[in-house]
């Protein structure tokens, strides 16, 4: 019989947040939540949900192949990016069907078989598994403190390293990496070495010390900075996001984009939800009281929060976490565990983050 590459053998699967329905299903019950994939809970911007309703009420455009290029979203994204005073033009844009498919692309284009990328252990798991879809070596450095060693990951770079993965904030741990941090590291990254900065979760932030890293673009390092419109603009279900890099590298990764790989839905819901800052401030403002009422709680109940400058908090904690997780599921409310001792909880509304409190409290008190 035929066999994969052995390569491929050894990728263990993505494993999703459970489905709000498939919970439903199960329990015969109407009223989960899901505070497992770190979605806005506020939903979609609705400017670009009204987006995609004008553009399906008024045309036959759905037997057309999508705009490969994504030219008005790019020219929105240019506009929105170039405002802070570094220009961001076509050149440097990528659109990719979610980041998670840039991760890849850009993976494949710069690594072969026996090459090396480094990046921290604890980080979002698709960067090894698209490491391994390449046969290369994923390096992964312990962190301290629940954040990226930046210094060591430094160190962890060989003649054999051709990318480096930074997820700021960090996905499970919600914590960052400063600018000064990341500074020293840049100074350290040699040539020839690509950095994929990881921003998923940027427009959660609030430190002021958190980096910029368009400079680095700007100053024409090897750097790839990779944003999304699944988190806080609430198109995760859409699959839309992109790159910013200096014109070399994006037309280098266009060739393996395949042609229409984001779809002309998401292209229009992304380019209205890019103008709807009203949608996203209240996203950051539910955020910001979701996290204080949960650490508050958390911390009461002796399972303290790592503090989060994302939309989700990682929570070790002394017990198994799967029993912990079925537990909750049991109750109706879904989270992730991460490994054998922590959970990740994403914000929620007010209503679902009261449910959860209630469920752990009932499971603690039992
Ligand atoms: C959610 C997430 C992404 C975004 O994935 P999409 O493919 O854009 O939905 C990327 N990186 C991290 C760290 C994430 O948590």
């Amino acid at each position: 019989m035929i066999q994969p590459l052995p390569y491929v053998e050894k990728i263990s699967p993505y494993v999703p947040g459970k489905p709000v329905k498939e919970l439903e299903r199960e329990l015969g019950i109407s009223s989960c939540v899901k505070l497992a994939s770190n979605e806005n809970p506020l939903g979609p911007s609705p400017k670009a949900v009204a987006a995609i309703q004008e553009f399906l009420s008024g045309s036959e455009e759905l037997c057309r192949y999508p705009e490969g290029s994504g030219y008005y979203l790019k020219a929105a994204l240019q506009n929105k990016l170039s405002a802070g005073g570094i220009a961001v033009g076509f050149d440097n844009l990528i659109l990719g069907n979610g980041s998670n498919e840039l991760l890849n692309i850009a993976t494949r284009t710069y690594m072969s078989p026996g090459d090396e990328a480094v990046m921290s252990q604890m980080s979002f798991v698709v960067y090894s598994m698209a490491v391994q879809a390449v046969g290369g070596v994923a390096h992964q450095v312990p962190m301290t403190n629940y954040r990226h060693d930046l210094a060591a990951m430094a160190d962890a770079i060989t003649p054999k390293t051709k990318m480096v993965f930074v997820a700021n904030p960090n996905n499970p741990t919600g914590t960052t990496s400063t600018a000064g941090e990341f500074e020293r590291f840049m100074q350290r990254v040699p040539e020839n070495v690509l950095v994929v900065v990881d921003e998923a979760y940027i427009e959660y932030v609030s430190r002021q010390d958190y980096p910029d890293t368009l400079k680095y673009f700007a100053a024409g390092r090897d750097i790839l900075l990779l944003r999304t419109f699944s988190k806080a603009y609430g198109l995760a279900s859409l699959r839309i996001g992109y790159g910013i890099a200096k014109p070399e590298i994006i037309t280098a990764i266009n060739r393996l984009r395949e042609p229409f790989n984001t779809n002309t839905l998401a292209q229009v819901a992304a380019e209205a939800a890019v103008a709807d800052d009203e949608h996203v401030r209240n996203t950051l403002v539910n955020n910001a009281a979701g996290k204080q009422y949960l650490m508050k709680e958390l911390a009461a109940l002796e399972l303290p929060g790592v503090p989060s400058e994302a939309n989700f908090i990682f929570v070790p904690i002394s017990m198994d976490s799967m029993s912990l997780y079925d537990g909750l599921l049991r109750k109706g409310v879904i989270i992730r565990p991460i490994g054998p001792k922590a959970i990740r909880i994403s914000i929620g509304t007010p209503h679902e983050n009261e449910r959860f409190i209630a469920a752990l409290k009932e499971i603690l008190a039992a």
